[in-house]
């Protein structure tokens, strides 16, 4: 089994701009297994030797009813069968109280977390990143994944726990 990475966050905050920048610049197979993964699409990477699977989760919206609950089972699978859960939040938005609810339902897994502040980019870094610091969490890396900035260091972060 290859240690899996899963993209968790509210809609829209570029989970799978991440997942098309994580899979492009580390030579991937990108297999998406319609059917059998619903809105969960798989990447696998390369680090050097080391291959590793990314998950690209449809988002949680905080509702468990209709569509987004299905999605959000989808995302819970997700969280069950990965290594390293990404938190994925926006730089512009700042933190939202579902933010919040999110990292707290993470948590809960007991599974290691870094969180990704994105869209950085056009923002003064390091006012957002004194926002996001209030989450606590050890590894929280700025991202412009629309830009391809902070991708190596994500990975970087990312191996020790693969
Ligand atoms: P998802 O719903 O979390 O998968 O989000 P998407 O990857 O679909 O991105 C949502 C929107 O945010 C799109 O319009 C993206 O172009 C935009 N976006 C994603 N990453 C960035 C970024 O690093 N900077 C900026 N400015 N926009 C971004
Ligand atoms: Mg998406």
């Amino acid at each position: 089994m290859l240690p899996v990475i899963a993209l968790v966050g509210r809609p829209n905050v570029g989970k799978s701009t991440l997942f098309n920048a994580l899979t492009r610049s580390r030579d991937a197979l990108v297999a998406d297994m319609p059917g059998v993964t619903r809105d969960r699409h798989y990447g696998i990477c390369h680090l050097g030797e080391r291959p590793f699977v990314v998950v690209d989760t449809g988002g949680l919206s905080g509702s468990d009813e209709g569509i987004e609950g299905l999605t959000a089972q989808q995302v819970r699978l997700a969280i069950g069968e990965a290594n390293l859960l990404v938190f994925v939040v926006d730089a512009r938005d700042g933190i939202l109280p579902l933010d919040a609810s999110i990292l707290g339902e993470l948590r809960r897994s007991g599974k290691p977390v870094i969180v990704v502040v994105n869209k950085t980019d056009g923002t003064d870094e390091p006012t957002v990143m004194a926002e996001f610091a209030s989450f606590g969490v050890a590894q929280t890396l700025p991202m412009s994944a629309a830009h391809n900035r902070g991708i190596d260091v994500l990975v970087a972060s990312a191996l020790p726990h693969l």
